[in-house]
This record gives C-alpha cells, sequence and structure tokens, in this order.
C-alpha cells in the first residue's frame, strides 16, 4: 500500500479520468475527497469507491471557479480527515469553436474551470501542504496543450497555461517538499471524447503510433505514480500518456 492513510483531492473527480485516478490512489491506500460540481455523481463515486477499497471517503459539491468553493472544499477535507497529502486537478471543460467565430463566453469559461480553477484549488491547498513540509499536487493538462489544436483555442491555450503553472509552482514549493507535475493525456475514451464520430476515432487511431484511444486507467497510471514514494526527485514535469501521437 504506497499511499496507506494518505489524503487526496481529486477536482472533477465523479467521473472519467478523475474517477480513474481516484480509484488508483484508493487501491493503494489513500483517502479520497470526491470534489465535483456534479453533486450527485461525487457521492455515488466516493460510495463505490469506499465499497471497492475499503477507504475512507468523502464527496464535495465543488466549483473549482469560485475560491470561496475551493477554500470551504480544503477546509472541509481537513476538517474530515486531518490533513491534504495529494491534490489532482483534474476538472475540465470544453467549448470548441474555430477562433473567428468563438465568443468571449466560451473562451472565459473553458479558461476559468481548467486553469483559474487549478490556480484556486493550489492556493487552497498549498498552506496546509507547506505547514506539512510534504505535498504533491497533479495537474492534468492535455496533449493539445503542446501541440495546439484547430478547434481549441480556448482549451488549448488553458492547458499550455497549465502547463506553465506547474512548472512555476513546482519551483516555489520545492523548498517545502511539495512536489508539482502534471500529466498530458493524449485522446483518452471518457463523456469528453464521447461526441467524436466514429469515423474520427478512426482518424485519431490511424495516427497514433499504439493504434487506440487510451483508457482513463492509462491515465490514472501515471498519476499514481506522480503521487506516490517512487517519484520523489521528479518536480516540473508534463509526463504525455498519448500512445505516441506527439513526441
Ligand atoms: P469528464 O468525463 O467530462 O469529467 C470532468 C468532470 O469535471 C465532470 O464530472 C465535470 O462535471 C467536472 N467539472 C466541470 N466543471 C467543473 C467545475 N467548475 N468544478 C468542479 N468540477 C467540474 O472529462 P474527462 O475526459 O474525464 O477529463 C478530465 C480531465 O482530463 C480534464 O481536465 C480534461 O481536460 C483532461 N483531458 C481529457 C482528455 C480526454 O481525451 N478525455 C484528453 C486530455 C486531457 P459536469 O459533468 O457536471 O460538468
Amino acid at each position: 500500500m504506497k499511499l496507506k492513510d494518505q489524503v487526496a483531492v481529486v477536482t472533477g473527480g465523479a467521473q472519467g479520468i478523475g474517477k480513474a485516478i481516484a480509484a488508483a490512489l484508493a487501491g493503494q491506500g489513500a483517502r479520497i475527497a470526491v470534489c465535483d460540481v456534479a453533486e450527485d455523481l461525487a457521492a455515488k463515486t466516493a460510495g463505490e469507491l469506499k465499497a471497492s477499497f475499503q477507504v475512507d471517503t468523502l464527496a464535495l459539491k465543488a466549483d473549482v471557479t469560485r475560491p470561496e468553493s475551493c477554500e470551504e472544499m480544503a477546509k472541509k477535507v481537513q476538517e474530515a480527515f486531518g490533513r491534504i497529502d495529494i491534490l489532482v486537478n483534474n476538472a475540465g471543460i470544453t467549448k470548441d469553436n474555430l477562433v473567428m467565430r468563438m465568443s468571449e463566453a466560451e473562451w472565459d469559461a473553458v479558461l476559468d474551470v481548467n486553469l483559474k480553477g487549478a490556480f484556486n484549488c493550489t492556493k487552497a491547498v498549498c498552506r496546509p501542504m507547506m505547514k506539512q513540509r510534504s505535498g504533491r499536487i497533479i495537474n492534468i493538462c492535455s496533449i493539445v496543450g503542446l501541440m495546439g489544436n484547430a478547434g481549441q483555442a480556448n482549451y488549448s491555450a488553458s492547458k499550455g497555461g497549465l502547463i506553465a503553472l506547474t512548472k512555476t509552482c513546482a519551483r516555489e514549493f520545492a523548498s517545502r517538499n511539495i512536489l508539482v507535475n502534471g500529466i498530458a493525456p493524449g485522446f483518452i475514451k471518457t463523456r469528453m471524447t464521447e461526441q467524436l464520430t466514429d469515423e474520427q476515432k478512426q482518424k485519431l487511431a490511424a495516427i497514433i503510433p499504439l493504434e487506440r484511444l487510451g483508457e482513463p486507467e492509462d491515465v490514472a497510471q501515471a498519476a499514481l505514480f506522480l503521487a506516490g514514494p517512487d517519484s520523489s526527485y521528479i518536480t516540473g514535469q508534463v509526463i504525455s500518456v498519448n500512445g505516441g501521437m506527439y513526441m
């Protein structure tokens, strides 16, 4: 049990990649706070994790775009579990459009969740982590934050910004033994990629050296590594989990 009794906060943890990460961490003994705007789903996921892995879990309604909601989330997790060891900034949305058609509202909504949300949550947990002189922050970035993608100016900019935030926080927090790293997934089978047509998925698979879309568990294993004792000399890095699509 590599994470026995550690406390992990997973934003957007009710489903998709966040849920898979929460399960991987729980499987190694971590207590899990599932934080999501989707309150009922967060409660369902927290219940499933508790039953499957016999760890304490907590479901919290949290909107990462609101600083006060993130502060409240950090407070409640500490009240319930006494500490916070791991933060996974996973909550994310897309609102795709070509730049010439993208509205200010589409731009703002995506930047608010994907980039400002990670800043808000990091700010809320960094003080207790600094006092403990230990912590892990894992930011779920994206392949398109590295290579860009037509139709995703808002999303790719938010993920590129998140990569820069990862590196800056890694530098700021290193002296307190808080390690900050990112994961840049390629195309992963979740609700986010569900709207792709079969033809689009086949075209994608054709340009992925491993010839398939990724599973949420592929990302979760990288998160588990970054959360655990085997990565104690790694900070400010972004691990690509993309089947070789971008090298
Ligand atoms: P998902 O299945 O849509 O799950 C995202 C979760 O985040 C949802 O439960 C969503 O709730 C929640 N959320 C949205 N806005 C939030 C907010 N303001 N505060 C708290 N929670 C919020 O997406 P996913 O595919 O698992 O993606 C997870 C992360 O991986 C995202 O950061 C995404 O950008 C990144 N990623 C995904 C892929 C991919 O191919 N799937 C690739 C690269 C990176 P609602 O359902 O109520 O909105």
